[in-house]
């Protein structure tokens, strides 16, 4: 079997969001499954399109994701350069190598000619006027003038670029791994541009030479450019390269929420989500846009959420993590229909990978009190990533067993349900004051004693959060009672009603 060579082939055009790490993600799976190589290449050729930072990010954000290439941009590789602007002479002579074979040729009209030209055919009711087939034989080009008149244009520094030329009576027939065998008729293709007139290639020619020099074995990428795949088709043909064209793998689209479209920025924008991996500011803007990791979102949540979004692996299983994604990932198993992006999704895997995450590995969190007693540490852990959706909340739900809180946030609970609750809470730890610190025993207690009394956890728990947090949610309080201490807990019930029951009376 051929190596197993993928790229990854971003444009610095702007921040990279979930759809393309989505394709990044998938063509990594597919060289890391078979050990293959994944490749970095950056598609730099489009300089008027170029956002300055873009690149870093993109290599920034596969770093955080742990989707890191193997080869290309930044870790270098046999076929270096692998950022296409630093690859100018070696499009060029791959162009003028399909001059030289009859299929390509040089143009040298100007932008009022091929705006006229766009004019006449509109004129005449053709659909979609373009450079094609018919109409090349109308211009100013190599097809129509004589060969003298070609080379003195040229050697007089005229402009020029150079287009493939599309065949005029063929049926283009080549295979895509999620859609099948998929036919066009070449009528319907235009002369596109491979080598514009400031000597640079264009995506269809820098790409093309690439994936053969660089012995890519699968293309895969966005269901967007399946329209190019026609091109890069025939570019292979007429190269030559057809016993080593890659397997083209087109994605289906990552979808709105709603299921209308393309997901966007503007969709994160107003729905209040992430999209994009890393936060950052937008250059046009100034605006801080925030990204999954400051958002608390673990990488490994966002691989395992994201992977599922246009792949699955044959059965209900949710969770993988990546090793075992690697191992089952298959292109067969690509849906071709769209799929839709989910927040809530995103959100249940993050808690998912919270709570099965080492308690060692979220220690880190833990801020200031992070080098606590390590019994300690790892009692609060336990409780606290039970409920936690997001990184911060560990932190926010821990920090009050380090410290007794100040505040307090009573919520929607009424004076009369405090002062009531208090008196009930006072009594219980007097009457568990001899049992042993023990979960089920105590757990058992508080049922009877909560039974026996006629009560509700809710009637009086949400006041027993906000004596020992300071808001009425958080754990569970007998777990907490238990890392606290009967003593910590007695001294936040003293002190809660301190602060608390002496603004009721002084009202
Ligand atoms: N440079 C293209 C992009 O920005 C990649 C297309 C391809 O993978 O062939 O999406």
């Amino acid at each position: 079997m051929r190596r197993v060579r993928t790229r990854f082939a971003p444009s610095p055009t702007g921040f990279l969001h979930l759809g393309g790490i989505r394709t990044a993600l998938y063509n990594y799976l597919l060289a890391k499954k078979y050990n293959g190589d994944f490749i970095l290449r950056i598609e730099d050729t489009d300089r008027t399109r170029f956002v300055e930072c873009a690149q870093d990010y993109i290599i920034e954000a596969l770093k955080w994701l742990g989707i890191e290439p193997n080869e290309g941009i930044y870790n270098g590789g046999p076929h270096e350069p692998y950022l296409q602007s630093l690859r100018k002479d070696i499009y060029k002579e791959y162009a003028l190598k399909l001059v030289d074979s009859g299929w390509a040729y040089y143009c040298f009209d100007t932008q009022e000619e091929l705006d006229e030209m766009h004019r006449k055919m509109s004129e005449s009711n053709i659909a979609n006027p373009q450079y094609n087939y018919i109409s090349r034989n109308y211009m100013k080009n190599s097809l129509t003038l004589s060969k003298e008149e070609v080379n003195s244009r040229i050697s007089n520094g005229e402009p020029y670029v150079i287009r493939f030329k599309i065949p005029e009576n063929e049926i283009v027939r080549f295979h895509d791994i999620v859609r099948g065998w998929i036919k066009v008729d070449s009528k319907t293709l235009d002369d596109k541009v491979l080598l514009k007139s400031d000597g640079m290639a264009t995506y269809h020619l820098a790409a093309t030479v690439d994936d053969h020099l660089m012995e890519i074995s699968h293309i895969i990428r966005g269901e967007e450019w399946l329209p190019s795949a026609p091109l890069h088709y025939l570019m292979n043909k007429a190269f030559g390269w057809l016993d080593t064209i890659p397997e083209f793998v087109h994605l289906p689209l990552l979808l709105k929420p709603n299921g209308q479209g393309k997901l966007s920025k503007r969709d994160a924008e107003e729905g209040g989500f992430p999209i994009f991996p890393l936060s950052y500011i937008d250059p046009r803007t100034n605006n801080k846009i925030t990204g999954f990791k400051d958002k608390g979102y673990l990488p490994e949540a966002i691989i395992n959420a994201l992977v599922l979004l246009g792949w699955n692996p044959g059965n209900n299983k949710e969770i993988m993590y990546i090793d075992e994604l690697i191992e089952i990932f298959s292109l067969e198993k690509l849906q071709k229909s769209g799929a839709r992006f989910n927040i809530k999704k995103f959100e249940w895997f993050n808690h998912q990978y919270i709570k099965n995450s080492d308690n060692s590995d979220l220690f880190k969190y833990f801020n200031e009190y992070k080098n606590e007693d390590a019994n300690k540490l790892n009692k609060v852990c336990d409780l606290v990533k039970e409920r936690a959706n997001f990184i911060d909340d560990i932190y926010n739900n821990s920090k009050y067993f380090f410290i007794a809180p100040k505040e307090f946030d009573k919520g929607n609970l009424t004076d009369d349900q405090i002062d009531f609750s208090i008196k009930w809470i006072e009594n219980f730890m007097s009457l568990i004051k001899e049992k042993p610190l023990e979960f089920d025993i105590l757990h058992d207690f508080l049922k009877e004693t909560l039974e026996k009394d006629n009560l509700k956890m809710v009637d009086v728990m949400p006041t027993f959060r906000l004596i020992l947090f300071g808001t009425t949610n958080g754990p569970d309080i007998i777990k907490s009672i238990i890392i606290l201490g009967i003593d910590e807990t007695n001294k936040r019930i003293e002190c809660f009603k301190n602060v608390f029951i002496k603004n009721i009376s002084n009202i």
